[in-house]
């Protein structure tokens, strides 16, 4: 058997045609385009990629953006000062804060200050909330685009056990409540690095999701003949290259489809970046404001 690849890179396409039709329809609709502001503190290089690429995507799809550069010193008063503006901003539907943040500056605190309801990247209490009370307003980008690859292609979701290991609060943990929220229907099993025999978890799961960061961590005797398996991990290796966290090569001839990387996980984040967008500006006008 050779796994069916689970193509993140076509899927995205496809999705951000539509996200465009849709941004489009609003701009007649309203006048003026769904908008988002990036807002980017320091030189992080794969920070300054990101964003950038976000942007790009940005425009393709019709939605205006902004970017607010700062310097890696910035204090945090300044950042929260530039926010609340921009939380004020009629123009402005999204705000998109690029983590990870400097040290001196508390990530939690600034992720709070952001309107929950331009809150695209899903990450404030108010979404994980919501998503956790079963009322989802704007999920986070990279567990949404999860779902919408594998509900897309078909992987049956109601009553599969999926394993996902790690559990933080922008990949793991948002991704068991989305799987496990009434009407996705999946059992969901979530482990962290304190869980005990992990493999043997794995090796039961319908769907493996490895979200840990670390090289060739999913091993092919970790994943059941047959099993779906998405790698979320983006980790440098020796040469320079970007690979995720299993063993891709090994997998190939053990599960029926697998996520590769790049160009699985990876561009589905950005859509669903976009989708929220999108989904915030219609929100924000239904809401008068
Ligand atoms: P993170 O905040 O570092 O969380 C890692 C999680 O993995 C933690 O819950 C940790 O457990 C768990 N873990 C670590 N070692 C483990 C082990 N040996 N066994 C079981 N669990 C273990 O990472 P993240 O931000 O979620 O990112 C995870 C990976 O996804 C990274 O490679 C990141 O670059 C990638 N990523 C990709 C995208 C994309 O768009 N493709 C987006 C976001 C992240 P504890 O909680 O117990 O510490």
């Amino acid at each position: 058997m050779t796994a069916r690849l689970l193509d993140g890179k076509a899927l995205a396409a496809t999705m951000q045609a539509e996200i465009a039709a849709d941004a489009a329809a609003f701009t007649r609709a309203h006048g003026f385009p769904p908008g988002l502001a990036a807002v980017l503190v320091g030189d992080n290089d794969a920070s300054q990629r990101y964003v950038r690429s976000k942007r790009k995507a940005c425009e393709k799809a019709g939605i205006a953006s902004w970017l607010h550069q700062l310097p890696q010193s910035t204090p945090q008063a300044e950042l929260l000062d530039l926010i609340a503006p921009l939380n004020a901003d009629s123009a402005v539907n999204g705000i998109l804060v690029q983590l990870p943040l400097p040290p001196h500056i508390d990530e939690p605190a600034v992720v709070d200050a952001v309107s929950p309801l331009k809150d695209v990247d899903g990450f404030g209490p108010e979404s994980l909330g919501l998503l956790a009370a079963g009322r989802p307003r704007f999920l986070a980008c990279t567990p949404y685009g999860v779902q919408q690859l594998l509900v897309r292609n078909g992987v049956p979701l109601a009553g599969a056990h999926v394993v996902v290991v790690g559990r933080s609060n922008i990949v793991g943990r948002p991704l068991s409540l989305i799987l496990s929220q009434k009407g996705v229907d999946a059992t969901v099993t979530l482990c962290h690095s304190r869980s005990r025999g992990v493999a043997l978890l794995t090796r039961t799961a319908d769907i493996v999701v490895a979200a840990i960061g670390k090289l060739h961590y999913l091993r092919a005797d970790m994943v059941r003949p047959g099993a779906v398996v998405v790698d979320v991990g983006m980790n440098r290796t020796p040469d320079g290259g970007l690979a995720g966290d299993a063993d891709f090569e090994a997998l190939l001839p053990v599960c029926s489809a697998i996520t590769p990387v790049p160009g699985g996980v990876g561009p589905m984040t950005i859509t669903m970046l976009l989708h929220n967008t999108v989904l915030a500006a219609k929100l924000q006008r239904k809401a008068g404001r």
